[in-house]
């Protein structure tokens, strides 16, 4: 079996140590493009997962009061192990997720560089001295970290997503329960390998696979968990907050999207045609910023779709570790059958397929790449994320409709336009109802900049200097009885 550098950990790590589930039982992980088991990863359940927070309750008394600079340097070092192993942790994304293997590389580039920005971004993360109302007092806003955090993260990232969070939450002086998604786990446990070789002390990096509902649950439920981190569905989403009552836990969300890609008239046409590329078909469709809407103005309709149809066929299907491959297969059968419901429903109610439209002859869940145009707001796709190869574009006439339909929608996590019109830029960002706004591009992801979605798509940010406010609570402490 490929060990890939030594990177594939078939168990959990749990305070320090490499722990199979209570009951032996373990899940299975499929590379999506070949079928072929990978291997296994423990079935965790409560139990393991409250030894998992307790671990990390009692590293955080020690944690919490490390030196920063101590921290930062573990950050550091954990920055250059990830790009020291950035080959075979690309491969091993690309086996267990099926991205093309540029894409899984460039996955674990930003993870690294996530790391790295939060080592940066926690040493100007500074309180205040608040003016005083009297002289004989010193009002003082301080910034100290929230606890034991639980992260939940996906499978379409499951390198970059737990970056965003253990990034963060390790520089605030947090400790960790992360739980990788079930048919991506090994990205995450890999984490967990290079956080222990650098140095990370025992049990501040936890990493639980297993039961989504018992590690979950066990999550939400615990007093000693002060914040739940968590990348998914819109559906799970309002779950988790529900669950975070009762125990009154600070949550971020990084929900589901319906990401409208608005093209007026006066684009430029080659750079739109460029960022339709990026934004649709970049993990074969299944990002949350994804577009899933493209809403073509009447004068350059016609002309975009041509160009977007020989763009889409021109795409490389195949498995993600060969070279040339732009896409891989879709993560699960149950993924695909949603793609072609939609196209299904679509060319009942009237679109036309101009390309794609169903299974690609490579078998398993790869998909053709689709493009259909006619589409209109009744179709499923209008107000459900697509998660896949499908570009479904509306036509309009005018500004107004187009950021009307744009924002017919409870998601608000990414947008992107294409005009030249100075103007038009600022009243786009005024009007459009979402997180992230992608002007003339159609990648706007970075780690200098905050990432969240407004409306159903979450709340918190993930990145930027906004991305570590989440991890620090603020304390305010009034000193009274000095002299005037
Ligand atoms: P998707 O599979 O589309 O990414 P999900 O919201 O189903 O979105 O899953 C995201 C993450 O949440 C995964 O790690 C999954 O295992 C986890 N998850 C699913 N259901 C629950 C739950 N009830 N409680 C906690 N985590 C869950």
């Amino acid at each position: 079996m490929n060990s890939f550098g030594g990177l594939l950990q078939t168990s959990n790590l749990i305070g320090g140590k490499w722990r199979d589930a209570n009951d032996g039982t373990t899940i299975d992980v499929l590379n999506p493009a070949s079928g072929v088991l990978l291997g296994t990863v423990p079935n965790c359940g409560e139990g393991e997962t409250r030894l998992a927070i307790e671990a990390a309750a009692e590293a955080f008394a020690d944690w919490s009061r490390s030196n920063m600079s101590f921290r930062v340097g573990l950050l550091h070092k954990l920055h250059d192990a990830l790009l020291d192993n950035c080959e075979p942790l690309a491969q091993l994304l690309t086996a267990e997720q099926g991205k093309p293997l540029a894409e899984a590389r460039g996955e674990i580039a930003i993870g690294a560089a996530y790391i790295r920005w939060f080592a940066e971004e926690v040493r100007r993360a500074k309180g205040e001295i608040v003016p005083a109302p009297t002289a004989d007092r010193r009002l003082m806003v301080t910034r100290h970290p929230v606890g034991v955090v639980g992260a939940i993260t996906p499978w379409n990232f499951p390198s970059s997503m737990l970056a965003r969070k253990l990034g963060p939450a390790l520089a605030a002086g947090c400790t960790v329960v992360a739980k990788p998604a079930s048919a991506t786990p090994y990205s995450g446990l890999a984490w967990g390998k290079l956080c222990q070789d650098v140095g990370f002390p025992e049990g501040v990096v936890n990493i639980v696979t297993g039961s989504a509902h018992a590690i979950g649950g066990a999550i939400m439920a615990s007093p000693d968990v002060r914040k739940v981190t968590f990348t998914g569905s819109t559906e799970i989403g309002k779950v988790l907050i529900r669950q975070s009552a009762d125990s009154v836990k600070k949550v971020s969300m990084e929900l589901g999207g319906n990401a409208p890609f608005i093209v007026f008239d006066d684009a430029d046409l080659d750079a739109a045609i460029e960022g339709a590329m990026i934004s649709k078909y970049r993990n074969m469709g299944q990002t949350c910023v994804c577009t899933n809407r493209f809403y073509v103005q009447a004068g350059i309709h016609d002309k975009f779709v041509a160009r977007l149809k020989d763009a889409t066929e021109a795409l490389k299907v195949g498995d993600g570790s060969e070279d040339g491959t732009q896409q891989g297969p879709m993560i699960d059968e149950a993924g695909v059958k949603k793609v072609e419901a939609m196209i299904a429903d679509a060319t009942a109610k009237g679109a036309h397929i101009v390309t794609g439209g169903k299974r690609h002859a490579k078998g398993g869940t790869f998909f053709e790449p689709t493009v259909l145009t006619g589409a209109t707001s009744d179709m499923q796709f209008a107000t459900e994320e697509i998660f896949g190869p499908l570009s479904a574009v509306f036509r309009f006439e005018v500004e107004d409709a187009a950021i009307t339909a744009a924002n017919a929608t409870e998601f608000g996590l990414a947008a992107y336009a294409y005009t030249r019109d100075i103007g038009r830029v600022f009243r786009l960002n005024d009007q459009l109802e979402y997180g992230l706004i992608g002007i003339n591009t159609g990648l706007v992801t970075t780690v200098e900049a905050p990432f969240g979605g407004l409306k159903e798509s979450g709340m918190g940010k993930e990145g930027g200097s906004q991305g570590l406010d989440d991890y620090l609570e603020t304390k305010y402490m009034c000193v009274a009885g000095l002299d005037g």
